[in-house]
């Protein structure tokens, strides 16, 4: 799986459509500063699914959205599409017949975000898992955002597991046993509703 194009839309400061090819082998970001280089891993880390627990208020989760500037009116929605190349077949079993995975999270003003995998409407979950289960994602230690190597020397040793996890590529089945096992919860409760009817038949 590698990233090929990364495209904003009304994302923070990149209000016009911009689309950034990404050529093999190592890609580098100059510009000055403000110039919306860390938007650009914000965009990334976004579009993977990320909810941290600042962007849980709605009006948070708008700040992603355009605000406007001197001349230009603040935009209504933001959107962050990524193409990724699995011509190497490395994708994850469920999307992995693709050549390409065209993965899209769209926000809107007042309605929330949603999120696509190849024009299909998806949870956000199953973005997580996807990146998950390719051993990267929002909170994958890959993306290393400012402050982040002083918070893993500072971090408790759970804390230390959960990048170790996510590096192996195990976080995705943490993420798979929790919902299999509301699963299993849910089929209990409804075994036990069978069991009190059938009780009262007899
Ligand atoms: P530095 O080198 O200083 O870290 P940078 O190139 O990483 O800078 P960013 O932090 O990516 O820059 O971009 C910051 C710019 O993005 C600021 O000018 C800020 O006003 C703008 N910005 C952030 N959110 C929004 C938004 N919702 N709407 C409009 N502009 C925004």
């Amino acid at each position: 799986m590698k990233l090929t194009r990364l495209r904003l839309h009304g994302f923070k400061s990149f209000v016009e459509p911009t689309d950034f090819v990404i050529e093999p082998g190592l890609t580098g970001v100059v510009g000055p500063n403000g110039c919306g280089k860390s938007n650009l891993v914000e965009a990334l880390r976004w579009a993977m699914g990320e909810t941290s627990y600042k962007s849980l208020r709605a009006a948070d989760m708008e700040a992603v959205i355009f605000a406007g500037s001197g001349n230009r009116p603040a935009r209504n929605h933001a959107e962050v599409v990524m193409s990724i190349d699995n011509s190497d077949r490395t994708a994850p079993s469920a999307v992995n017949d693709s050549e390409t995975l065209e993965i899209s999270r769209r926000i809107e003003r007042e309605a929330g975000s949603v999120y696509r995998i190849n024009g299909r409407d998806v949870r956000a979950r199953d973005v997580q898992i996807l990146f998950a289960d390719a051993a990267t994602g929002a909170r994958s230690p890959a993306l290393v955002h400012q402050g982040k190597i002083g918070e893993i020397i500072q971090a408790k040793p759970e804390q230390r597991r959960r990048v170790l996890e996510d590096a192996a590529g195990v976080a995705g089945l943490h993420a798979r046993r929790h919902e299999a096992e509301l699963r299993l919860k849910a089929a209990e409760t409804n075994l036990t509703r069978v069991e009190d009817v059938i009780g009262q038949l007899a």
